[in-house]
């Protein structure tokens, strides 16, 4: 099989870029995407955030000091990163590029700055913002999620129009008013891209050959 012609194991994966303002409720829809289609990475975002109750180490985030995110940055392990509500967060490069090369599917959960330096460096991603049906729900979901402070609910508030403005930068546009219509909306994206016919030339390759065969 020539590398113009790989076959199903080393088709490169698709990456997937999710984006919402905070409230949007975009963890809990990629969570349940993940859900009902188990075989997409998500990948774990380093951040000099301090840790929500609940949250863990490795499997929300990598939480680390600022010096210890600057040294990466420096040492160029991100994709891309970004400074976001304050706090800093960035995407392993190499956890990505070698899910993607072993062909497996990667989801990065990232803000729009982080989106815009992964389209110049990936222009195949594929990238979906995530929007609340309305400014009072986003701010009624903010308010509910009970985990931040009020300065902390404040700031995001405000910095959501920022984050909306990239909104038709985006492939795909989903309104999270009924939560399964647009988990549906979500996965229906990820089918259709599976489908396409570049990816499908190279993952059936030898099934088309063996379709256009003479006699
Ligand atoms: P939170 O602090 O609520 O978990 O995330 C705040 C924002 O940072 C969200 O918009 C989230 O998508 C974004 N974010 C999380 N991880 C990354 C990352 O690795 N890179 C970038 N650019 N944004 C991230």
């Amino acid at each position: 099989m020539s590398a113009q012609t790989p076959n199903k194991e080393t088709a490169e994966g698709t990456l997937f870029i999710v984006a919402a303002p905070s409230g949007a409720g975009k963890s809990t829809l990629v969570n349940a995407l993940l859900e009902r289609q188990p075989a997409i990475s998500l990948s774990v975002s380093h951040t000099t955030r301090p840790p929500r109750p609940g949250e863990q180490y490795g499997r929300h985030y990598y939480f680390v000091e600022r010096a210890e995110f600057e040294r990466e940055v420096a040492e160029g392990i991100f994709l891309e990163h970004a400074e976001v509500h304050g706090n800093f967060y960035g995407t392993s490069r190499r956890t990505v590029q070698d899910l993607l090369g072993q062909g497996c599917d990667v989801l990065l959960e990232i803000d729009w700055q982080g989106a815009a330096q992964i389209r110049k460096a990936k222009p195949d991603c594929v990238s979906v913002f995530i929007l609340p049906p309305s400014r009072a729900e986003l701010e009624r979901r903010l308010r509910g999620r009970g985990s931040d402070s009020a300065e902390v609910i404040e700031r995001r508030l405000r910095n959501s129009r920022g984050e909306i403005a990239h909104a038709h930068e985006f492939d795909y546009i989903i309104v999270n008013d009924r939560f399964e219509d647009a988990l549906d909306g979500l996965q229906a994206i990820v089918r259709a891209v599976r489908q396409r016919a570049g990816l499908q030339c190279q993952r059936h390759d030898s099934l088309i050959k063996e379709l256009l065969a003479e006699g």
